[in-house]
């Protein structure tokens, strides 16, 4: 499915289930999307009207964009986690995420023009989310009956606080969402307080056990090899935490020094909200581990 910013495109899934089909994310709320789904759904001999669950991994809008659209359609409940469905919530309804963003780039010393250009493509963004009121949530050890098996839902929050991937332990699969992607480090989430790094990093440790034969993710294509993935990836955040505590001790002083270390080129503003927010993160996980002072 067409991506209108980030990685090129989003995968989503299409599996039989009790009397119907399920649909794993949705791509993003565009008329490009929608009729890339539509056409993709005939290709299968699938009307929309035969989907009877929507699961939604996350609260992203390339992952939860079309859900309105097709539940009108279809009538299919949508699932979610509460946690990204309270997100979802505050996003739509009131100004407190723009306003915790705001807050936050100001603390990061981000220059005013930077600090406007983020609001504004925030705004922007926004209207991409869907005002959605979920029909179930998605929980911990649930499991939803599919074709391939059992479907185990596992709370991997990190990427963002209700993340989930769904795990076809018969078949050994895992659809990974945005939680594990070959070519790209998945994007650490930030939310006010929170370790979010910290629980990425323990989301990776609870998949790490499971028998996996194929990683089905929301980005790129189907790979193997997750415990090699999840060593991988949790060098990558060593290593990033260990530079992050260098440019400290070399004279940084605030989230957005880190940042133009970081990334030493122009970023454009939704580019720089995702560095930022990501490096504000780090800063989170290392005060937790005492690395560096407030
Ligand atoms: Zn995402
Ligand atoms: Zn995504």
């Amino acid at each position: 499915m067409p991506m209108m910013f980030g990685p090129p495109w989003i995968n989503v899934y299409l599996l039989p289930c009790p009397g119907g089909w399920m649909l794993i994310d949705t791509g993003m709320s565009s008329e490009e999307s929608y009729s890339t789904l539509s056409l993709a759904l005939a290709e299968t001999g699938v009307a929309p009207e035969h989907l009877r669950h929507i699961v939604l991994t996350h609260m992203h809008p390339d992952h939860c964009g079309l859900a309105l659209q097709l539940r009108d359609i279809s009538g299919a409940e949508v699932w979610m986690h509460r946690a990204d469905a309270d997100l979802l919530t505050q996003l739509k309804t009131t100004d407190r995420t723009r306003d915790q963003l705001e807050t936050a780039m100001r603390e990061a010393g981000t220059p005013p023009a930077m600090r406007n250009a983020v609001l504004e493509s925030h705004a922007r963004v926004s209207h991409l989310f869907p005002a959605l009121s979920l029909d179930h949530f998605l929980e911990d050890g649930l499991a939803l009956e599919s074709w391939v098996g059992p479907l185990e839902v596992v709370w991997t929050p990190g990427h963002s606080p209700g993340h989930c991937c769904l795990y076809a332990r018969d078949a050994r699969l895992l659809f990974s969402s945005d939680h594990v992607i070959e070519d790209i480090t998945p994007h650490v989430g930030w939310m006010p307080g929170e370790d979010m790094l910290g629980l990425y990093l323990q989301s990776l440790d609870r998949l790490e056990p499971f028998d996996v034969e194929r990683i089905l993710p929301a980005h790129g294509l189907p790979f193997t090899g997750l415990s090699g993935w999840i060593a991988q990836t949790r060098n990558f955040h060593a290593r990033r935490l260990e530079e992050i505590d260098g440019h400290l001790k070399d004279g940084a002083r605030t989230a957005d020094d880190l940042v133009r270390r970081l990334w030493p080129r122009d970023l454009r503003p939704l580019d720089y909200q995702l560095a930022v927010t990501e490096v504000l993160a780090y800063l989170e996980h290392a005060r937790r581990k005492s690395r560096i002072p407030e």
